[in-house]
C-alpha cells in the first residue's frame, strides 16, 4: 500500500493544537511520557510471550534505547516491545481513545485553564506531549508475533493530518522519532537526556539505553586515548514497590505515580505495604489530588496493575479493589498467583479475594488516619471523591461503619465551608432529639431557607446538608448511626412536639377544609395531613418513609430512566393564616370557585418549594396575576 494520508478527529487537532502552544511549562516531560510508552509496550510483549512462542525476548533482552542525532537533529526512542500494526496505528495514533474527551477539551480551552497550564495534566496527553518539543513525529513500528517484516510507518506535522505507510522493519518494536523544533535541540544533549531519565524514569522496570562515546585508554597501545561507543543503561531499574519504604523519596513515589495513573499532577498520598501470610503480594497503591476527569464514565478504567513475581499481568485489575475505591491506582505484585492468570480466573480467585479485603482495610484505615491527623489534607481528598467513597455504606455492609465515619457533612449549624461528622452530630444533639436528621437538595443557599427546616430551626435542632445525587440513597443504607435512626427531613412524617390542646382544636375546625383539598387534589397527591414540620409556611409536599427522594428522582428521569410516578403526601400548616381564611370562606360558600382556585395555588408553591415546576406553569402565573389584579384595586 503505498502513503495514505489521513486527517486526525477533531479532538486530536484540538489537543495538538493546546500541545503546541504549550499549555504545559514542564515540556521534557515528553520524554517521561514516550519512556512510559515503550515500557508498557514492552510489558504487553513480556506478558504475552508467555503464551505465544512466537513472541520471544530479544537477544540482549528487553531494552528501550534512546538515540540523539545531533546533524540529523533528532530523537528517538526505540523499543522492542509489542509493537503496533497499521491499524492499530491509526486507532492509537489518530484518536483520543477516552470517553468524555470531547467535553474534556472545550473545559482545557477555557481562558480558566489557559491562566492554569498544570490542568492540562488531568488528561493523559501522552504521545502527542511529542509535538510540544518537535515538529515532526515519525513512529515506524512493527508488530510482535508477526512472521515476516512488515511494518508501518505513521508520520505527522501536526497540521490537521498524518501519513501512514507501509515499510519494512528488521526487529519488532517501535521507534518514535521526533525531529526537534530549533528552539529545543537541548534534548540531544546526553546531560540533559540523562537527567530527564533520572528525574522522571528511574523507576522504569526494562533498561533504558543510550550508545555513550567516551575517551578510553587504549587496551592496546600504553598511554593512548581511543574514543569508543559503548551502550549505557542510565535508569536504576529496580521495580520501586520492592524497594524498602525508608529508601524511596517523595520525589520518586510522585514520579512512578505519574507513570502508573497517566496522571500528570503528584498524588495526595502514597500507601505502600506488604502482606505476608495467607497471601504474600506487595502493593504500591496511590491517591490522586484530583479526580481524574473521566472518572464517572463507563469506560473509566478502574483498578491498580497486577504483577506477578515482577511481570506485568495486567495494567487494570478491578477484581483487586472494591468500586467504590475505584480512584485507587499503583501496582500489585503477588507471589502467589499463577503467571497465566486469565481475567476468568480472577473473577472468583480466593487469593485475588483476599488481596481485595487487605487494599480495602488499608486504604480505609488510611482515610481515617487522614482524617483524624491531617484534616486540611482530607478534605481536599473528600472533595475530589467523597461522593465515590460514599457508595460504599450502600455496597459493602462489612465496612458500612468504618466508612460512616470517613463522612463528612456541611451542616444548618456550621457556616459554609466548615463540616461536621456524624460524631460531632452525636455529640451535639438537644435534649429530647431522638433522631439524626439530614437534608438533601442542590444547594446549600437553596437549603437554608427551606420551609421543611422550619421546626427544625425553631427547636435548635441540627440538620445535615446533602449536596450530592447519591446521598440519599447512602443515608438510607445507612439507617442509624451508634443506635440513633437517621431520617431525612423532606420524607416521612415529622413530629418534633406532641401537638397541644390549641392545635387540636384548630385542627378539627379545619377537618371538612382538608376533606375537601383532598377531594379536589385526588389525582396529584396521596394524601393531605396536618405538618409537623411547618412554623411559617403554608403547606409543603413530603415523600412518604421509605419513597424516592425528588433530587434522586430528577437524576433518574434526566438519565433517561423510567421512574415510577410518586405521589406525595401534601402537609398543611394549620396554624397558618391562610386555612383560617380559606375556611371561613367555606363555611360561608362550600362550593366557591375561588376556594378552587386557592388550593391549585397552594398545591403549584408546594410543588416550586421542592424544587419542582408548577404543573401547568402558564395556568399558575395567569392565577397569581389575576389575584394581584384584584388586590390591586382593593389599594
Ligand atoms: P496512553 O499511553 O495513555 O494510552 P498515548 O497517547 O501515549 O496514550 O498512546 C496511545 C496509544 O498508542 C497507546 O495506548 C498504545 O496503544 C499506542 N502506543 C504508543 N506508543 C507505543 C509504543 N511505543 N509501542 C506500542 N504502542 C504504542
Amino acid at each position: 500500500m503505498t502513503k495514505t494520508n489521513l486527517e486526525f478527529r477533531t479532538e486530536v487537532k484540538q489537543l495538538l493544537d493546546l500541545m503546541i502552544h504549550s499549555l504545559y511549562s514542564h515540556k521534557e516531560i515528553f520524554l517521561r511520557e514516550l519512556i512510559s510508552n515503550a515500557s508498557d509496550a514492552i510489558d504487553r510483549a513480556r506478558y504475552e510471550s508467555l503464551t505465544n512462542s512466537g513472541i520471544m525476548e530479544n537477544e540482549g533482552g528487553w531494552k528501550i534505547k534512546i538515540s540523539a542525532d545531533k546533524d540529523a537533529g533528532t530523537l528517538t526512542i526505540s523499543d522492542n516491545g509489542i509493537g503496533m500494526t497499521r491499524d492499530e496505528a491509526i486507532a492509537a495514533l489518530g484518536t483520543i481513545a477516552h470517553s468524555g474527551t470531547k467535553e474534556f477539551i472545550a473545559a482545557l480551552q477555557s481562558r480558566e485553564v489557559k491562566d492554569n497550564p498544570d490542568l492540562i495534566g488531568q488528561f493523559g496527553v501522552g504521545f502527542y506531549s511529542s509535538f510540544m518539543v518537535a515538529d515532526k513525529v515519525t513512529v515506524v513500528s512493527r508488530k510482535a508475533g508477526i512472521g515476516d517484516s512488515s511494518g508501518v510507518k505513521w508520520e505527522s506535522t501536526a497540521d490537521g493530518f498524518y501519513t501512514v505507510e507501509d515499510i519494512q522493519k528488521d526487529q519488532k518494536g517501535t521507534d518514535v522519532t521526533l525531529h526537534l523544533k530549533a528552539d529545543e535541540k537541548k534534548y540531544l544533549d546526553e546531560w540533559e537526556i540523562r537527567g530527564i531519565i533520572r528525574k522522571y524514569s528511574d523507576y522504569i522496570e526494562h533498561p533504558v539505553v543510550m550508545d555513550i562515546e567516551r575517551e578510553k585508554d587504549s587496551e592496546l597501545k600504553k598511554g593512548e586515548k581511543v574514543r569508543v561507543v559503548e551502550e549505557e543503561t542510565l535508569n536504576s531499574g529496580k521495580a520501586i514497590w520492592l524497594r524498602d519504604k525508608s529508601q524511596i523519596t517523595q520525589e520518586e513515589y510522585n514520579e512512578f505515580y505519574k507513570h502508573v495513573s497517566h496522571d500528570f499532577s503528584d498524588p495526595a498520598m502514597a500507601v505502600h505495604f506488604r502482606a505476608e501470610g495467607t497471601s504474600e503480594f506487595t502493593a504500591l497503591l496511590y491517591l490522586p489530588s484530583r479526580a481524574p476527569f473521566d472518572i464517572f464514565y463507563k469506560d473509566f478504567k478502574i483498578g491498580p496493575a497486577l504483577y506477578v513475581k515482577r511481570v506485568q499481568i495486567m495494567d487494570h485489575c478491578e477484581q483487586l479493589i472494591p468500586l467504590y475505591l475505584r480512584f485507587v491506582k499503583g501496582v500489585v505484585d503477588s507471589s502467589d498467583l499463577p503467571l497465566n492468570v486469565s481475567r476468568e480466573l480472577l473473577q472468583k480467585n480466593r487469593q485475588v479475594e483476599i488481596i481485595n479485603k487487605n487494599i480495602t482495610r488499608k486504604v480505609l484505615d488510611t482515610l481515617s488516619d487522614m482524617k483524624k491527623n491531617r484534616f486540611d489534607e482530607y478534605l481536599r481528598f473528600y472533595k475530589e471523591f467523597g461522593r465515590i467513597l460514599k457508595e460504599g455504606i450502600h455496597y459493602d455492609v462489612s465496612k458500612r461503619e468504618t466508612i460512616a465515619d470517613l463522612l463528612i457533612f456541611d451542616s444548618t449549624q456550621k457556616a459554609a465551608g466548615t463540616y461536621t461528622t456524624l460524631q460531632e452530630y452525636l455529640d451535639g444533639m438537644k435534649e429530647g432529639q431522638e433522631e439524626i436528621f439530614y437534608i438533601t437538595g442542590s444547594s446549600r443557599a437553596e437549603i437554608i431557607k427551606s420551609p421543611y427546616l422550619e421546626a427544625f430551626r425553631d427547636k435548635g435542632y441540627e440538620v445535615l446538608i446533602m449536596l450530592d445525587e447519591v446521598d440519599d440513597i447512602v443515608m438510607s443504607a445507612l439507617h442509624e448511626y451508634k443506635g440513633k435512626k437517621i431520617k431525612s427531613v423532606i420524607k416521612g412524617d415529622i413530629k418534633l412536639d406532641k401537638p397541644d390542646e390549641a392545635e387540636k382544636e384548630a385542627g378539627k375546625k379545619l377537618e371538612t377544609l382538608i376533606a375537601l383539598i383532598r377531594e379536589q387534589l385526588k389525582d396529584e397527591v396521596k394524601d393531605v395531613r396536618f405538618s409537623g414540620r411547618l412554623r411559617d409556611t403554608a403547606c409543603c409536599l413530603v415523600a412518604d418513609e421509605g419513597g424516592i427522594d425528588p433530587q434522586l428522582e430528577k437524576l433518574l428521569r434526566s438519565m433517561g430512566q423510567n421512574v415510577p410516578e410518586n405521589k406525595r403526601i401534601l402537609e398543611i400548616n394549620p396554624s397558618h393564616p391562610i386555612f383560617g381564611a380559606m375556611n371561613r370562606l367555606f363555611e360561608r360558600n362550600p362550593k366557591s370557585a375561588v376556594l378552587e382556585e386557592y388550593i391549585n395555588l397552594l398545591y403549584d408553591q408546594a410543588l416550586l418549594l421542592e424544587g419542582s415546576k408548577p404543573k401547568d406553569p402558564v395556568s399558575f402565573a395567569g392565577t397569581v396575576t389575576r389575584l394581584m389584579v384584584r388586590d390591586a384595586e382593593k389599594e
